[in-house]
């Protein structure tokens, strides 16, 4: 069956279709009813199953055919360490921290919050929550205090898994100091336990009571073998929190048997991953594409996964070249900002290795520009495969499903809906455009497994962002714009709400502005995403600071904003430019325009100012602009 069948089928009867996907995993208890959209939006899948993540992506290999075989490749270009653990090995350790884990008390719907490095223990911790049905959330180890604290108080974990440090460029970043402050600022006081893994790179304070040795709890409460948990198929693997337009982040949360049904149904379908392949997804485990493709995708289905601590250009651009050639890796997931960073080091460093294990190279996390995809096609000599996805979403919604049929690629276009996506563009009142128009990118329920069940602790908050923006239709709201063509094909426009999306990861402008705000210089500030040749979007500052701030201090406030912005949110949010003006373009409700401000600084055309913003008067605007414009 082509895609076109398939996907139709997908659609025409959704319960059939993924009942099929399902069967393929291993449920203590088969479900009752595939899909209950009774309380539409809070679609649920197999309702009435018990299954267990853990099980499916780690015994039914160890202890099957697979046993012996590669499960966990890790390779540090920071340490210069690599590891290669078998499913049988992978299985011993899962069942050993899930051992320590137990008798620490933690318990099924216990969440575990795993701030750590991209080292073996931290998938081995995320298996090990999903074995006992604890709710791990990983927050990437590049985000700091201030993140990671609200993330804390969100999720109200009892334990945390840490690291002594991870390594950037070859110098350490001390993690649990990080992680010792975000406690201190955290209003809760959930964390009975800190599990740290002495990487041996950092010296660091362990609070008595509190802060236990990883290797000496393995020692001490590690078990051989721990029993998985049969959890409900409803209920939630996971919480990982994706920016907002508002200063809160987001906890999207998972199911565990939806999530599972349509990872391991991509890894065929989508990816076309059979029984010789090597998969490597280049992300972290702290974004989405790093839980769903680096963790449970590939173990689900019992291929290698390649597990990279680095970054494309240390020690030397040839790292990622010289890794897929060493393991033979066969199919890459990646990201188009690391693209266009190799692409500006000689060809020689791709060209020296022997690629030809390669079959598939695979894009997300913003447009992959069509100049980028020419160069990529051309030097690796393999599709190359751009598709859209979001946090929410879990996996591709907008897809090539290379496993089913490849369909002509058109560079700069993720291409057509995934499976049981019932995708549209449409207008303000939730109206289907024409083919050809720009508009909102929209999903009809029901929503196929694997998307987000709800945000944590907040259902209000799920309907308010994703289900209320077109009066009388319930649809769901990807926030980004789009266009679909007259083959069906989708092209991707950008975000339409105030969510930056920089290097291929999103960034609430809100968040950063309220850090900003807390500089005591500041009067008023914006956070703009502006175009950037490398990152996609960068981030533009523009504030006006305190009257009595003379103009010889302003290099000073800049510095310190921009350091402010790397302490507690993390390096990917500094900010590449930070502007002083007089004063910042608004409505008269008082709303910042930040599409004006953009247009100003891109020196695109501002257009017609009185379809900006409703409310505000042409003249103040402009008088605003001019000003914004001396100034930058
Ligand atoms: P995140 O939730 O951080 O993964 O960001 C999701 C957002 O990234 C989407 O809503 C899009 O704005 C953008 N995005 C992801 N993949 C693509 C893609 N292939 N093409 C264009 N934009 C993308």
């Amino acid at each position: 069956m082509g895609y076109d069948d398939l996907y139709r089928r997908s659609i025409e009867d959704p319960a059939g279709y993924w009942a099929e996907q399902a069967e393929q995993l291993h449920w203590f208890k088969k479900w009752d009813k595939v899909l209950d959209d009774s309380n539409a939006p809070f679609y649920r899948w197999f309702t009435g199953g018990q299954t267990n993540l853990c099980y499916n992506a780690v015994d039914r290999h160890a202890l099957g055919a697979r046993r012996g075989q590669a499960a966990l490749i890790w390779e540090s270009a920071e340490t210069g360490q690599s590891r290669t653990l078998t499913f049988f090995e992978l299985y011993r350790e899962v069942n050993q921290l899930a051992g320590v884990m137990k008798n620490l008390g933690v318990r099924k719907g216990d969440r575990v919050l795993i701030y750590m490095p991209m080292v073996p223990e931290a998938i081995i911790g995320m298996l090990a929550c999903a074995r006992l049905g604890a709710i791990h959330s990983v927050v990437f180890g590049g985000f700091s205090v201030t993140s990671l604290a609200s993330r804390i108080d969100d999720a109200t974990p009892v334990l945390v898994l840490t690291a002594d440090a991870s390594m950037r460029k070859g110098n350490p970043v001390n993690l649990k100091d990080i992680l010792d402050e975000s406690l201190n600022a955290a209003t809760v006081d959930s964390v009975r336990d800190v599990l740290v893994l002495d990487r041996g790179l950092v010296k660091c304070e362990m609070k008595s009571g509190r802060d236990l040795d990883w290797a000496e709890q393995l020692q001490k409460r590690g078990e051989t073998f721990v029993e998985a948990t049969p959890v409900a198929s409803t209920d939630p693997s996971y919480i990982l929190y994706t920016s907002g337009t508002t200063g809160k982040p987001k906890g999207v949360v998972r199911d565990t048997g939806g999530y599972m049904t349509a990872l391991h149904s991509s890894m065929s379908q989508i990816y076309n991953v059979g029984d010789d392949d090597v998969y490597w997804s280049t992300s972290d485990i702290g974004w989405v594409v790093g839980h769903s493709y680096i963790v449970y995708g590939p173990l689900l289905k019992g291929t290698p996964t390649v597990v990279f601590e680095g970054r494309p250009d240390y020690p030397d651009p040839g790292i990622w070249w010289r890794i897929i050639e060493k393991y033979g890796i066969t199919t890459v997931f990646s990201a188009p900002t690391a693209l266009r960073a190799l692409r500006k080091f000689p060809e020689h460093w791709m060209k020296d290795r022997d690629l030809s294990s390669l079959r598939m190279f695979y894009c997300a996390g913003e447009p992959l520009d069509a100049p980028t995809y020419e160069w990529a096609f051309e030097v690796l000599g393999v599709p190359v495969i751009d598709h859209y996805w979001q946090t929410e979403s879990g996996w591709s919604m907008l897809t090539n499903p290379a496993g089913v049929e490849l369909l002509p690629i058109k560079p700069g276009s993720p291409t057509k809906p995934a499976f049981g996506h019932r995708l549209e563009v449409v207008d303000a009142d939730g109206n289907a455009v024409p083919k050809g128009e720009k508009g909102f990118l929209v999903d009809h329920g029901p929503l196929p497994p694997g998307m987000l069940m709800t945000l944590w602790n907040d259902d209000h908050r799920y309907i308010q962002s994703y289900w209320s923006h077109f009066k009388d239709n319930l649809l769901y709201m990807t926030g980004d714009y789009a266009i679909e063509d007259a083959d069906g094909y989708f092209w991707m426009l950008g975000r339409a709400d105030e969510v930056l999306n920089v290097s291929g990861h999103r960034l609430g402008t809100r968040e950063i502005e309220e850090v900003i705000s807390s500089h005591v210089a500041v009067a008023e500030v914006s956070v703009i995403g502006v175009k950037d040749d490398l990152k996609g979007e960068a981030v533009l500052v523009v504030s006006v600071l305190k009257q009595h701030i003379a103009p010889a201090d302003e290099d000073r406030v800049a510095e310190e904003i921009r350091t402010l912005v790397r302490e507690r949110i993390g390096p990917i949010a500094a900010p590449n430019a930070v502007h002083f003006v007089k004063m910042l373009p608004k409505t008269r409700s008082g709303k910042i325009m930040r599409r004006v401000i953009r247009s100003v600084y891109q020196g695109d055309m501002i257009g017609d100012l009185s379809t900006i913003e409703d409310d505000a008067t042409v003249d103040m605007v402009r008088e605003a602009i001019d000003m914004l414009r001396d100034d930058l």
